[in-house]
């Protein structure tokens, strides 16, 4: 008989062999999932023995996380702004410094109704239902260019109650987003990481998350670049943009956003205090 703490032991070796980063952590948090209890809930049961099914998915949840395989895409969700969104290899894991991306609109628009909200490239919906969530009086339209994107956000708009909020199938190089009407606020995490940084990317992310979501092939600026010239064809006048972008990404977005007559430009910084946000009002 394996105990709770044999098997976390035995499967942090494991993990930590395989060079998963906080092999213990992910250990416990698999298996937590698996016992349907807290992972600090855990700890008062170490001597608890494992019945045989209970170890068999932990040996398979091991093992898929021992392959570099995210461990948001094993347990199937992850917590986003007090909501679950369910993902999977078709979507990018939500990022705990979209949060602030979120926050900062939350708290910059929540005194203004009927705001019609465009994101895009959706996902699996953080974004968007974050702040439909949120913002009450609001409508949001996320897009995304991935079918298998649009059906998760769907059913995670379905999942946590969400109806001011709509998904799209749609491209935003393609002429079709001009058909869409005018919006008051634009907001993206585009698919930033240039071609050469992708190429250095952990397992996690490069082989397991959809290519689509994390690189446009190029620069790392084509959409941002896109969105900002075509700007006044998809927002109203004094509308919004907010945007989150890599590291060092900055400095040229700022140049862009001021040419095209994006006014009151800011930028902020995330947890490791990496510029990662920036937002200006279209005139
Ligand atoms: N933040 C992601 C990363 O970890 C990139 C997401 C994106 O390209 N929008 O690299």
């Amino acid at each position: 008989m394996i105990t709770v703490l044999e098997a976390i032991k035995l499967s942090t070796e494991y993990l930590e062999k395989k060079q998963v980063e906080s092999p213990r952590t992910n250990a416990e948090i698999l298996l937590a999932e698996i016992l349907h209890c807290k992972r600090l809930d855990l700890y008062l049961s170490f001597d608890k023995p494992l019945s045989e099914n209970e170890l068999n998915l932990y040996r398979e949840s091991i093992k898929q996380r021992a392959m570099r395989i995210p461990l948001q895409y094993i347990l199937g969700y992850v917590e986003f702004f007090g909501l679950k969104i369910n993902v999977n290899q078709n979507v990018l894991i939500p990022r705990p410094e979209t949060e602030l991306l979120v926050e900062k609109i939350i708290n910059d628009f929540k005194s203004i109704k009927n705001l019609r909200i465009l994101d895009i490239g959706s996902g699996s919906g953080n974004i968007s239902l974050s702040l439909a969530k949120n913002l009450e009086n609001s409508f949001v339209t996320g897009i995304d260019i991935s079918d298998k994107a649009i059906e998760v956000a769907i059913d995670n708009a379905i999942k946590n109650s969400v109806a001011n909020v709509e998904f799209k199938l749609l491209d935003i190089m393609t002429e079709e987003i001009f058909n869409q009407g005018k919006f008051d606020l634009i907001v993206s995490n585009p698919p930033y990481v240039s071609k050469n940084d992708y190429q250095t990317l952990e397992p996690e992310l490069k082989v397991h998350e959809p290519r689509v979501a994390l690189t446009d092939n190029a620069d790392g600026l084509t959409f941002y670049n896109r969105i900002i010239t075509i700007a006044k064809n998809i927002l109203k006048q004094q509308g919004y943009l907010y945007f989150e972008i890599g590291k060092d990404q900055h400095e040229i977005i700022y140049g862009l956003m001021n040419q095209q007559n994006f006014n009151n430009i800011k930028i902020q910084k995330d947890y490791s205090g990496i510029e990662r946000m920036i937002y200006g009002q279209y005139l």
